[in-house]
């Protein structure tokens, strides 16, 4: 089955022409199928920044969960990582998930560390 590119209608392997808007199927579409395979593979390369931040502070957090700062930060860029991720389908979701849980865990820490 072929997908015209101009109005997604699915067209036989044998159509030249688009049953529904007379498009030219073929080579031309091949080629831009072939493209946004490559810019999806691209994308999804991309790590995002937010989430290699978070983790990278939650994993500091583990030896200086004593500058309140530092869990913090892991926290808010794991949020935003999450965000991020899940939006632009960048890799770096269990990334930004290790860092946010991290965060919390030794925000925990550092809280009870002050009340105690
Ligand atoms: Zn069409």
């Amino acid at each position: 089955m072929i997908q015209c590119k101009k109005c997604s209608t699915t067209n036989k392997d044998s159509d030249k022409f688009c049953q529904n808007c007379d498009a030219v199927l073929g080579d031309e579409l091949k080629n831009e199928k072939i493209y946004k395979k490559e810019d999806v593979v691209v994308i999804k390369e991309k790590k995002d920044g937010f989430a290699t931040a978070s983790v990278v502070l939650g994993i500091l957090s583990i030896f200086l969960w004593e500058f309140s700062i530092i869990p913090i930060l892991a926290i808010i860029f794991g949020i935003i990582g999450i965000k991020k991720t899940l939006k632009n389908e960048k890799i770096g979701l269990s990334s930004a998930i290790t860092g946010l849980i991290l965060g919390i865990l030794f925000l925990i820490v550092r809280i009870y560390n002050l009340y105690n």
